[in-house]
């Protein structure tokens, strides 16, 4: 680029030069051939009637011609042997013999020759002062005899063909002898360039440019007038000078034109330093606009990631960011506290969504209050928070806890509605109890269930709960495959009536894991409600039971009560009833032996849907318990819309009923209920005959219990009858 400019800004001055030069050559042509006219003027007047012949006519001639010409600063007639014949010539100058000269001799001989005009050497005249510069014309008479030579003296110096571009000097020397013409740069009697020729150098550079530049010998460019231009070193200064030359034929004239290179590089310098400062300019500038997009595009980088990764309610982090930003840092220690609001389903049910976002953001605001400034604060989900603190230690984390749980309780006015509530705080510490923050937030979660059962509280996860927590994960796993491994089977547990006699027997599932071992039912039913294993557990425990007990019935040829307990999870799925119906029909079993246990949780469903399900099965005689009873919720006025046939009394009260005199008299109080709902009461958990005997005398009339059996495989059930 930088190249580039020097080369545009030398072509600009090679066009400049040129043109120039050209102005010039034009200009210097065209005021020679004025005065060529001039001379020819004269010459016709003086042939004219041979007017030459008197020398007053002849100065009456030369003095006619009207000059405005300023230059001009007389005129001289020779005679061809080179004296003076006559001048108007005001001055006292003395014209020596033109011949005898040798700066004048020679060009006075050419004027001879030729027809046309020829420019006499320049010269300086001491009288005038002055460079003179003469025009000669030879006049000759009609037979072609020179009679005179007449010359126009100009003064050199005036010669104004020279405008004022002032970098560049021009010189203007004759093609046949090399002597300046015009050299317009302090000339002056001392320093008279006109003296001598032409340096050789400057011919010789003429010459080999031509040549070389413009591969033509010098007559030729002289012959087609053409300008050229070419570099070439001062003969003076040695400096290195761009010249431009014209040759004007009809003068024999070179029109010189020079500028020092330097010129043209103090132009490139410049142009540098404005295209420098001007690419510093838009380089700031630039900068400027990039800095100020580049800063908005910044700002909405950050709107858009704040909005990503905050709540839009309580502008709280967000889920978002605890799954794509937060990192857990190696040394640095931090609780997690999982914090869920109770019951806040029923302040949105209540009063609206609206009112609920109201709630959350004051809940916010209270929890920020508590947070150091390096703390997280994350709006999990709905009415969950994650509150993350850099502090592991038990006794400060107890404190913070305390503290949410004392802030949250506060009262609220929101809408001019008042009104309390409160949270559950599970927390986990890291790295105490994991290494990895998934696990930290699921131990968090852990802890903050256990305090949901009571409420208003918070609890820290303890590697105890983590051991509990693993069994858990590990039995929901091998629970699922547990039915295609045949690691479920059946027990029975016999039930007896008043005479001792085989009642019937309560079907009990059996779980024996390879790696569990034995799980109770209590735990793992749980589990497969659950997860919905239980309708698939469901099925094989009615299947199995319907199967096996139908087997022994043939066996020993009895037939007795099967009593099969259902969760509420098999309850309340779609088809329940047809889908029983049609297993006891398949099995062949005696539709009337067939006894459901349901416990009362099966009322917290939708109870007109349960009690018409209860009044279907009862239809096709198959019979209802309520297993439990008296442990959970449950109502007299329940029991009265409940169309069932048995009551059994759960085995916590029967363990009681010889020390606990309540006990004793609550269990009454139940019997004599159920017997006036004309219910059959069965008592289990018997293990002692004194139990038996009193529940009895309450009125109670079928006993199961260790004191009879224990729940028996299929085999031992068979004995067991067998022995009866
Ligand atoms: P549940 O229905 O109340 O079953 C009675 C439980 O008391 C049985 O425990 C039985 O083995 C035990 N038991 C009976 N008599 C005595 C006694 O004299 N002393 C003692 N210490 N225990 C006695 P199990 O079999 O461990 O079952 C526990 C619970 O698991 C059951 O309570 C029931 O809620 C559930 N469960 C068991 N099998 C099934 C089943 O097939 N289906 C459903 N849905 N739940 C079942
Ligand atoms: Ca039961
Ligand atoms: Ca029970």
């Amino acid at each position: 680029m930088i190249i580039n400019l020097h080369t545009s800004t030398k072509k600009d001055f090679i066009i400049e030069e040129e043109n120039l030069t050209k102005i010039k050559a034009n200009s210097l042509n065209a005021l020679f051939s004025q005065y060529e006219t001039i001379l020819n003027i004269i010459e016709n007047q003086l042939i004219i009637e041979k007017n030459y012949q008197s020398i007053n006519l002849s100065e009456k001639v030369l003095n006619s011609v009207l000059i405005n010409d300023n230059n001009i600063l007389g005129f001289a007639l020779f005679k061809p042997n080179g004296d003076l014949y006559l001048t108007n010539n005001k001055s006292d100058e003395k014209f020596p013999n033109l011949l005898e000269k040798e700066e004048s001799r020679k060009s006075f001989e050419y004027t001879m020759e030729k027809n046309s005009v020829v420019l006499g050497r320049t010269y300086y005249s001491d009288i005038r002062k002055k460079f003179i510069l003469p025009i000669r014309k030879a006049i000759r008479d009609k037979k072609g005899e020179i009679l005179f030579v007449l010359s126009i003296i100009i003064d050199a110096n005036k010669i104004q063909y020279f405008s004022k571009v002032e970098k560049y000097k021009h010189h203007v020397f004759r093609g046949f002898d090399y002597f300046y013409q015009i050299y317009n740069e302090n000339a002056n009697e001392k320093n008279n360039p006109y003296e001598k020729p032409v340096p050789k150098e400057l011919l010789e550079n003429i010459k080999e440019s031509v040549e070389k530049k413009y591969n033509k010998s010098v007559e030729e460019i002289k012959n087609s007038e053409e300008i050229i231009t070419f570099e070439s070193k001062n003969y003076n200064s040695s400096d290195i000078e761009l010249v431009s030359s014209k040759y004007l034929k009809a003068y024999e004239l070179w029109v010189i034109t020079q500028i020092p290179i330097n010129e043209v590089n103090k132009v490139f310098f410049k142009k540098l330093v404005y295209l420098f400062i001007l690419l510093v300019i838009i380089y700031f500038i630039l900068y400027y606009l990039f800095s100020v997009i580049n800063h908005s595009e910044e700002k909405k980088q950050k709107a858009l990631e704040f909005q990503a990764y905050h709540d839009y309610l309580t502008n709280l982090y967000n889920r978002l960011f605890i799954i794509k930003k937060f990192k857990i840092e190696k040394n640095k220690p931090f609780s997690l506290f999982f914090i869920n609001v109770d019951n806040f389903k029923s302040i949105n049910n209540s009063h609206g969504h609206n009112y609920g976002d109201d709630v959350l953001k004051e809940i916010s605001l209270r929890l920020i209050e508590l947070k150091n400034s390096n703390d997280y604060l994350i709006r999990y989900s709905g009415d969950e928070f994650i509150f993350i603190v850099y502090d592991t230690n038990l006794e400060n984390i107890k404190e913070l806890a305390s503290k949410i749980l004392k802030s949250l309780r506060q009262p609220y006015n929101i809408n001019s509605v008042t009104f309390t509530l409160s949270c559950s705080i599970g927390i986990a510490r890291y790295p105490d109890n994991a290494e990895n923050f998934n696990e930290i937030k699921r131990y968090a979660d852990i802890a903050m269930y256990e305090s949901k059962k009571e409420k208003n509280k918070y609890t820290i996860f303890e590697d105890s709960v983590k051991d509990i927590y693993i069994k858990k994960l590990l039995m929901e796993y091998e629970l699922k495959s547990s039915l295609k491994n045949n690691e479920m089977y059946m027990m029975y547990q016999p039930q007896i009536d008043i005479n001792g006699n085989l009642y019937g027997v309560e079907a009990l599932v059996r779980w024996e894991n390879k790696n569990l071992g034995f799980v109770s039912p209590d735990k793992f039913i749980e589990i497969a409600e659950a997860t919905g294993f239980m309708k698939k557990l469901g099925d094989f425990i009615i299947n199995t039971s319907l199967k096996e007990i139908c087997e022994i019935q043939k066996l020993c040829n009895k037939k007795f009560q099967l009593s099969i307990n259902i969760s509420v999870k098999q309850f309340i799925e779609k088809d329940f009833n047809t889908e029983l119906l049609n297993m006891i029909k398949k099995s062949g079993f005696d539709i009337k032996n067939v006894t459901l246990e349901i416990t009362e949780n099966v009322c917290i469903e939708d109870i007109d849907y349960i009690i018409n399900l209860l009044k279907e099965f009862k239809q096709h005689s198959i019979k209802i318990s309520l297993d439990d009873f008296g442990t959970g919720y449950s109502s007299l006025s329940l029991l009265k819309k409940l169309p069932i046939d048995e009551l059994k009394i759960d085995k916590s009260f029967v363990d009681d009923i010889l020390v606990n005199s309540s006990s004793k008299k609550m269990i009454e109080n139940i019997i004599s209920i159920g017997k006036n709902l004309d219910l059959v009461i069965l008592a289990e958990g018997i293990e002692e005959l004194e139990q038996k005997n009193l529940l009895e005398s309450y009125g109670t009339t079928l006993f199961q219990g260790y004191y009879y059996s224990k729940p028996l495989k299929k085999d031992e059930l068979l004995k067991f009858i067998n022995k009866k």
